[in-house]
C-alpha cells in the first residue's frame, strides 16, 4: 500500500469521502488516504493528525514528495485536536483503531467538531461502543459498510449529524443500516463470528466457575442474537 494504490479498506473510506471535502484525516500514520485523495482531485485540501513522531514524521515525507505541502498539513497533535477553526473541515476520518479508542477521540475531542461534518470510520473491532456513542452525541448512521481483506473483516462506519435517532440494542452491535441490507461479506462475518462465540462458550462451561456468570450471560445473548440475525 503506498499513496498510489490505497488498500481495499482504506479505498472504500475513500469512496466516503465526499467530493471537494476538506478532510481531517486523524491518525493518518503515512498519510496515504488524504495524499492519495488530493491527487486525484477528490478533496480541496486535508489535515493529517498524528499523535505519534515516527507516523508524524511519514506523513510529513508522504506529503512533501507529492508537493501537497500547500494543501496538506500535517500536524502532530491527539486526536481532533489536529483540527482548527479556520480550517474549514467538512470531513474526518478515524480509521485503523479500535472502537472504543475512535469513540474516546470523538468523545474528548467534541469542543473541535462543528456538528456540521460527515464521520467517516473504521473501527477494527469495538463497533457497538462507537454506534452507541454516535447516537447519544447527535448523529445518525448514514451509511455502513463490512469488507474482507487479508482474512480480516472491517466495518466502515459513515454518521451525519441529525435530529435524536434511537437504536435497538441488536442495531448498535450489528448495525442498523447493515442488519436490513444482509450484504455477503456482512453474514458471513457473523457466520465466522458465531463459531468463535460457541467455541468460546464451550470454554466457559468447562472452566465452570472460574468465568464470572455476567461474561457467560453476555456472550450467550450475543451467541443468541447472531444465531436469530442468521435464522
Ligand atoms: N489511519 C491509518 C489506516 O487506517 O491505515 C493508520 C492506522 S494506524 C493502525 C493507527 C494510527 O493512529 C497510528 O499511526 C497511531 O499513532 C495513530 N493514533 C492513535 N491514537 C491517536 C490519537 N489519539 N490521535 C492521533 N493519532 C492517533
Amino acid at each position: 500500500m503506498n499513496e498510489q494504490t490505497l488498500s481495499m479498506r482504506l479505498e472504500r473510506v475513500a469512496a466516503h469521502v465526499p467530493a471537494g471535502a476538506r478532510l481531517a484525516d486523524i491518525g493518518s500514520d503515512h498519510g496515504y488516504l488524504p495524499v492519495a485523495l488530493m491527487r486525484r482531485g477528490a478533496i480541496t485540501s486535508a489535515v493529517a493528525g498524528e499523535v505519534a513522531l515516527t507516523p508524524f514524521h511519514a506523513a510529513e515525507r508522504t506529503v512533501r514528495e507529492n508537493d501537497l505541502d500547500l494543501q496538506i498539513t500535517v500536524r502532530l497533535a491527539n486526536g481532533l485536536a489536529a483540527i482548527l477553526p479556520e480550517d474549514g473541515i467538512t470531513a474526518i476520518s478515524i480509521c485503523g483503531m479500535g472502537g472504543e479508542t475512535i469513540r474516546d477521540i470523538l468523545d474528548s475531542g467534541k469542543a473541535h467538531l462543528s456538528s456540521k461534518e460527515r464521520l467517516i470510520l473504521q473501527p477494527n473491532g469495538g463497533e457497538q461502543p462507537l454506534r452507541l456513542w454516535l447516537m447519544e452525541n447527535g448523529y445518525r448512521i448514514a451509511c455502513e459498510e463490512v469488507l474482507r481483506e487479508n482474512r480480516f473483516d472491517y466495518e466502515i462506519i459513515v454518521a451525519e449529524p441529525a435530529e435524536q435517532v434511537r437504536y435497538t440494542a441488536e442495531e448498535l452491535y450489528f448495525g442498523p443500516l447493515q442488519m436490513r441490507a444482509r450484504s455477503p461479506a456482512f453474514l458471513l462475518k457473523w457466520q465466522r463470528m458465531l463459531r468463535h462465540k460457541q467455541r468460546t462458550l464451550n470454554h466457559f462451561a468447562r472452566a465452570g466457575k472460574a468465568v464470572p456468570e455476567e461474561t457467560v450471560q453476555d456472550f450467550a445473548q450475543q451467541a443468541q442474537w447472531i444465531t436469530e440475525l442468521l435464522a
